[in-house]
């Protein structure tokens, strides 16, 4: 199979989503479309490297597909880490990107939409299940369950809190979980929340997304519950 071309995107609006993370939003341009799935990522090549391969840092698209050449991206700024420090500190309203995509499996296939459907994630992990969750949404597509189990230190981590409390996608059960802080909502690591929704072993599909630490977790609790590992489909930031 061939590569996608690399494209140019600008970046037309950049917003604090919280004190270290940044939604970017990207033209693409020369098509009047950018046409994705929801769950798919693009990659930057970002001019921090010679060798090409160590230029290249993957994004989910945070948005949903809506006709039109723009798509957003939720990243995290992390301590040392040569990407995102390049793309906070450089990237301005105005800036180039090169980037390829759409890519990846990520995604809702039909018989998903028959069983329970448990979006797991931690931090910027979020992205591609809020383009997911907004996409049924607003094609008015049928599914069951929908679990969006989101964990996060505390609460000034937390990611499209209001937007996804206010999503009014029928049978979506948003559960925020904080690990370092106590507040009205939900508190300790994700694991224990789908344990809980699982108890009675429902018909049920699961959508790992985030670092590795959590999602070699929830990999075994899941099949240590019983559930089948092609049940089990991985996003793994790194
Ligand atoms: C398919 C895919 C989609 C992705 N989507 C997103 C996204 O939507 N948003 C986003 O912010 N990132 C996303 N990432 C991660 C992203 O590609 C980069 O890895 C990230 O931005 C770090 O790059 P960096 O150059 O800043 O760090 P580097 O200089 O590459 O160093 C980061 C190092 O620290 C480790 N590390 C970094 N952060 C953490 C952390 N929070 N917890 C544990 N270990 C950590 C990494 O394993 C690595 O060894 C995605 C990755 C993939 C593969």
């Amino acid at each position: 199979m061939s590569l996608l071309p690399w494209q140019t995107g600008t970046v037309i609006r950049l917003e604090e989503e919280t004190y270290n993370t940044r939604r970017f939003w990207i033209e693409v341009q020369g098509q009047e479309t950018f046409g994705f799935i929801p769950g798919q990522f693009v990659t930057l090549d970002l001019p921090i490297h010679e060798k090409p391969n160590k230029r290249w840092r993957s994004y989910s698209i945070a948005s949903w597909p809506d006709g039109s050449n723009v798509f957003e991206l939720l990243i995290v700024l992390l301590e040392g880490g040569v990407g995102s420090t390049y793309l906070f500190n450089e990237i301005k309203v105005g800036s180039e990107l090169t980037l390829r995509g759409p890519l990846g499996h990520f995604t809702l296939q039909p018989e998903h939409l028959e069983k329970n459907i448990f979006m797991i994630c931690t931090g910027t992990g979020i992205a591609p299940f809020r383009s997911m969750a907004h996409h049924l949404l607003r094609n008015n597509i049928p599914h069951q369950h929908i679990y969006m189990i989101f964990g996060c230190r505390t609460k000034k981590d937390l990611l499209y809190y209001q937007e996804m409390n206010d999503l009014a996608l029928d049978n979506f059960h948003y559960l925020p979980t904080l690990s370092r802080e106590e507040w009205e909502g939900k508190t300790g690591y994700v694991h224990a929340l789908y344990e809980e929704q699982c108890s009675g072993k429902p018909d049920a599909v699961f959508f790992l997304c985030g670092w590795k630490n959590m999602i070699d977790e929830a990999r075994e609790r899941i099949v240590a519950m019983g559930y089948d590992k092609k049940a089990i489909h991985l996003e793994l930031y790194g």
